[in-house]
């Protein structure tokens, strides 16, 4: 079965992850409800802009995953923290099984 994963809040409505890939290898998952409250839930995952934070070269590529916890027994996940002075800091929780 396909469905069309256009928007942060159907992704998050799946409980999928939005994983940001960069050519250099490095990656990073982020929940898609974390990032609809930071972004806006109509919006697009694939729009968004990273960075990637070790090569800075051209954006990492944008994917909606679904992440079976069973299989991969557990995952790291960026989260997005709202500083006091209005900046987002992002750190790094454990997904686990159960
Ligand atoms: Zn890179």
């Amino acid at each position: 079965m396909t469905r069309t994963i256009d928007t942060l809040t159907r992704a998050a409505r799946h409980g999928m992850l939005v994983r940001a890939a960069c050519r250099c290898g490095n990656q990073r998952h982020y929940r898609a409800g974390d990032l609809a409250l930071l972004f806006g839930g109509g919006r697009d995952p694939r729009s968004l802009r990273f960075r990637c934070s070790q090569c800075d070269r051209k954006p990492p590529t944008v994917a909606i995953i679904e992440v079976d916890l069973d299989r991969t027994g557990a995952l790291t996940v960026w989260k997005p923290v709202a500083m006091p002075d209005g900046a987002t800091a992002w750190t790094p929780e454990r997904l686990k099984r159960g």
